[in-house]
């Protein structure tokens, strides 16, 4: 990891994960990343999933689950 190399991280404004260069760093640790799609300058976040790297597929069955799961399906009668 270096300056300017790319690295994922969870974007506020995006509101998801995007592309970011990294603009601030101590040793080895990542302090700034700069999000790629909106230009926004933040704290890295470390993609809040340091410890268990998901998959897209994993990631995108986890976020339907969740909504399918939380939302009642509405029923219309016939
Ligand atoms: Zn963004």
């Amino acid at each position: 990891m270096r300056l300017g190399d790319d690295i994922d991280d969870h974007c506020s404004r995006c509101k998801r994960t995007t592309d970011h260069s990294i603009v601030a760093m101590a040793g080895d640790e990542v302090l700034k990343s700069r999000c790629r799609t909106c230009g926004g300058e933040h704290k890295y976040r470390q993609n809040k999933s340091r410890n268990k790297e998901m998959t897209a597929k994993e990631a995108f069955d986890k976020v339907l689950s969740s909504v399918t799961g939380d939302e009642p399906k509405p029923r219309k009668k016939a």
